[in-house]
């Protein structure tokens, strides 16, 4: 699933591959798409994309977006975006969206589980609650996400939460997601089920250092080795608590990691280092 560091790796490689190209095209099987959240009619993408040169690849904390001079193409979740410099060999199997370029290289996305996909005017002030939310919120690697911030968010509602519902629920620090999660709390040797209102200031400060550290890591080695890259390969950022890795034990101290279903999601920790 796209998180921050996948969707600002995303950003830059296509920014690397597709900036100043003129879309000739655009389809998919827009039919079959039980688990597809389309914004608009997506019949209607080709009229507004086509002939349009792309002017800019962004990455907002959990969306992909490919500018085209006026309209916005945006992607999150669990959309796969692939590029292939020409037509592969292959037939491209379950396309969501297949945009195809002048020099007859192409986009092609496919999802794993649940995904959006929208293509809006540049100029477009609300597209959806979920999107201005998602997409305009304050992420974790915007320069207005200072300590003072982070503080604001916990409230009287939020101190309740444990530390995983903190971060990764309600939209309260968009990018972060349940993937991520993990290594920003190994990082901050806190486990996941932890009650914010037991954090000491030294614990809060040390998880707020974390979340940025551990996204900026993430963003600096192309994304998390649970992801691919737009070429399809794995990136660079090794996890330390991930369905990959946990049956290794902590790197820390050899123990056991546990794993546990929590809050809509597998949570990997090390109970002798995360308490
Ligand atoms: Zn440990």
């Amino acid at each position: 699933m796209i998180e921050l560091p996948e969707a600002r790796t995303i950003a830059r490689d296509l920014r690397k591959s597709i900036l100043n190209k003129t879309i000739v095209s655009v389809g998919g099987n827009f039919t079959d798409h039980k688990f597809t959240f389309y914004q608009d009619d997506p019949e209607k993408y080709h009229e507004y994309l086509v002939g349009k040169q792309v002017t800019d690849t962004n990455g907002r904390n959990f969306y992909v977006e490919i500018e085209a001079e006026d309209y916005v193409l945006a992607m999150r979740d669990g959309a796969n975006i692939r590029y292939y410099s020409e037509t592969p060999a292959v037939p491209i199997k379950k396309s969501k969206l297949l945009i195809e370029f002048d020099d007859g290289s192409l986009i092609n996305v496919t999802t794993s589980m649940y995904c959006f996909i929208g293509v809006f005017p540049k100029d477009n002030s609300s597209v959806n609650v979920y999107y201005d939310l998602d997409a305009k919120g304050i992420g974790a690697l915007d320069e207005r996400f200072d300590y003072d911030y982070f503080c604001s968010l916990l409230d009287e509602q939020s101190k309740k939460l444990s530390v995983k519902g903190f971060l990764a629920t309600e939209q309260r620090i968009p990018g972060i997601g349940n993937g991520v999660t993990q290594d920003i709390l190994f990082n901050a040797e806190l486990n996941p089920r932890r009650k914010m209102n037991t954090l000491t200031e030294m614990d809060f400060r040390g998880l707020y250092n974390s979340v940025i550290a551990t996204l900026q890591q993430m963003v600096d080695l192309g994304g998390r080795d649970t992801e691919k890259n737009i070429y399809g390969a794995p990136g660079g950022y090794q996890t330390i608590l991930s369905s990959k890795t946990y049956k290794n034990g902590c790197p820390a101290c050899d123990s056991e990691i546990v794993k546990e279903q929590f809050l809509g999601g597998s949570i990997y920790y090390c109970p002798h280092c995360q308490k």
